[in-house]
């Protein structure tokens, strides 16, 4: 199961605090509601009952009623029982229970027919042992629609409130974590080696963050500075070693076509020049790599015809297919225009169909196809030749990775992470499909770009007229 970010993890705990806070509060808020409501009801009808024994007067042994006696007053209801609890004065309300027990001093809360009533049973002493029961009834119905109401409003507002709180929270919390989500984008495209100099944004933050921020700039710094000293270490060593691998190259090519040398002298000879061209084509690679690393500027990028710059590498590479019987087969769309820097597309297609005929089948066939699709021009370079196991797959793009040593003694291991840099910086993806003995399929997407300009179409007319 994927784990839950920092935001959500912080936001979830704190809502959820908050909740059960809330839901205590809210509890106890209703519950103090009701008490103080039904606790001012019985204060009320403590003070009618009293207010109506007024009414009575006790004397001689019995007890006299007031003629103009108002059983009802202020929402109280008053009867007046005799000692055997038979009613001899008032009304009950409609709907109370006339069988409703008569309890001493007590008051209760009753319940009859869906409505709520509070009743307080008076018991009054006059003359010795006489008694007389004053009932006090009054409806608690409102109280309690007022408390149904309150309560649904509770749970209406509850969830809606801690939604509220939740998303205030979540969006506080993103806005305080988002120095740290940005030094972690920085760190990933640093780490991917896309851009080195990229440095996090120190203005306006917190003292903690600033804090990281320094270090994490200081180290992508130091970062920075090491693997620019490594490039320049590598460009200065392949520039230094160009010279004396050239000599050695000439050399052996005028001793091999001489015939001063024996059969078997010949043969050392031959091993010399072949070892010695396949470390020149190395040192030529590692400084375009570090060169071209080095010097790239995006904002230098122009429009290309990507489909006229294979084409004409396609033309030029035949040569060397030639040797090998091979055919490259284009079929290239026209006006496939992208954004980018001529040498390096050049490279990149030069390096993908050097691999074709390298790897390819003795006499077989390469394609080369490009077209558009959406926003995108794609292209492919095809072979039918030994193919790829699926284990080599992933690491063919890594610096000096070469999938069977022995196939190849040219490769050097470092055209197809070329390739992807390429790639890369012109905003681009490639993907590889294979099947060992069957071929291999190279297959890479690039953002259109612009039009075609005037050098463009003289170029186009010189491939056609070379067609010919
Ligand atoms: P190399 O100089 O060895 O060709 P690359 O980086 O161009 O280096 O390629 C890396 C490895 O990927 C090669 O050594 C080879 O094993 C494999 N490879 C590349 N292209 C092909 C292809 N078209 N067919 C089969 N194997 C290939």
């Amino acid at each position: 199961m994927k784990k839950l970010s920092i935001k959500w993890k912080v936001t979830l705990w704190y809502t959820g605090i908050l909740a059960v806070i809330l839901g205590f509060m809210f509890a106890a808020m209703i519950s103090m509601l009701n008490e103080t409501e039904l606790s001012v009801t019985e204060e009320e009808i403590h003070g009618a009952v009293t207010g109506f024994l007024e009414n009575i007067t006790f004397a001689d042994d019995t007890y006299y009623l007031d003629g103009d006696t108002d059983f009802y007053y202020e929402g109280v209801s008053f009867c007046i029982y005799d000692e055997t609890g038979t009613r001899i004065h008032g009304n009950l309300p409609a709907d109370f229970p006339e069988n409703t027990v008569l309890w001493a001093n007590r008051t209760r809360n009753i319940k009859a027919d869906g409505k709520g009533w509070m009743v307080y049973d008076y018991l009054c002493e006059y003359s010795s042992g006489k008694t007389l029961w004053i009932r006090g009834t009054t409806s608690i119905s409102n109280i309690e629609n007022f408390m149904r109401v309150t309560i649904i409003i509770s749970v209406i507002a509850f969830p809606v409130l801690i939604l509220l709180i939740g998303m205030v929270g979540y969006f506080m919390i993103k806005k305080t974590l988002k120095p740290v989500d940005e030094i972690c984008n920085a760190a990933d495209i640093i780490s991917g080696g896309r851009d080195l100099s990229k440095r996090l944004p120190e203005k306006k933050l917190e003292a903690e963050v600033r804090h990281l921020t320094n270090s994490f700039n200081e180290m992508f710094e130091r970062l920075q500075q090491s693997f620019e000293n490594e490039k320049q270490f590598t460009s200065d060593v392949s520039h230094e070693l160009r010279t004396p691998l050239a000599i050695m190259i000439s050399r052996c090519e005028d001793l091999l076509s001489g015939d001063k040398l024996s059969e078997e002298h010949k043969k050392d000879i031959e091993i010399i020049l072949h070892q010695s061209r396949k470390m020149s084509k190395l040192v030529s690679q590692l400084l375009f790599m570090t060169r071209e690393e080095k010097t790239i500027d995006t904002n230098t990028f122009e429009d290309i015809d990507l489909g006229m710059l294979l084409q004409m590498v396609s033309e030029e590479m035949q040569i060397e297919a030639d040797k090998k019987s091979i055919v490259i087969n284009t079929n290239i769309e026209e006006n496939l225009m992208v954004h980018g820097e001529q040498t390096l597309l050049m490279r990149m297609a030069m390096n993908l169909i050097d691999n074709a005929i390298a790897y390819g089948r003795k006499g077989g066939n390469v394609f080369v196809e490009a077209y558009t699709e959406k926003d995108r021009v794609i292209g492919k370079v095809s072979d039918d030749g030994i193919g790829i196991a699926e284990e080599h797959l992933q690491k063919i793009w890594n610096r000096f990775y070469r999938a069977d040593k022995s196939r190849s003694s040219e490769g050097t291991g470092l055209g197809l992470s070329m390739v992807r840099w390429i790639i890369d910086i012109h905003g681009g993806t490639i993907g590889v499909e294979s099947k060992i003995g069957e071929g291999t399929q190279f297959y890479f997407r690039l953002p259109k770009g612009g039009r075609r300009n005037e050098a463009d179409e003289i170029m186009i007319e010189h491939i056609r007229l070379l067609k010919r």
